[in-house]
């Protein structure tokens, strides 16, 4: 499974799900899951059992989601958007918003 063009220190927005239309920075990609998980997107309540280190209560935790309910986020058009890839004279491969053509930058 890939995760396509999408890699860790990307902004997308959630397409799908309760997070619809929240956008967030993917902070762990999980390859073989198809799965990302983003900054404050799909958050799961744990509870969690005093122990000798801490007093317990609830711990917020972000959740994986997979990649097919995500889009990558133009900057420049505020949506998501379909990407192409591009090489460059110099050999560097990258990313374009298909809709304004903008680079669209990594981290
Ligand atoms: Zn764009």
């Amino acid at each position: 499974m890939s995760l396509g063009r999408l890699r860790k220190g990307d902004m997308v927005k959630v397409l799908a799900g309760k997070d619809k239309g929240k956008t967030g920075k993917v902070l762990k990609a999980i390859p073989e899951k198809g799965k990302i998980v983003i900054e404050k997107i799909n958050i799961i309540k744990k509870h969690k059992k005093p122990d000798q280190k801490s007093k317990g209560g609830v711990v917020e935790k972000e959740g994986s989601v997979h990649i097919s309910k995500v889009g990558l986020l133009c900057n420049k058009c505020n949506r998501a958007v379909r990407i192409k890839s591009k090489i460059l004279e110099d050999g560097k491969k990258v990313r374009l918003c298909s809709k304004c053509n903008d680079v669209i930058n990594v981290g």
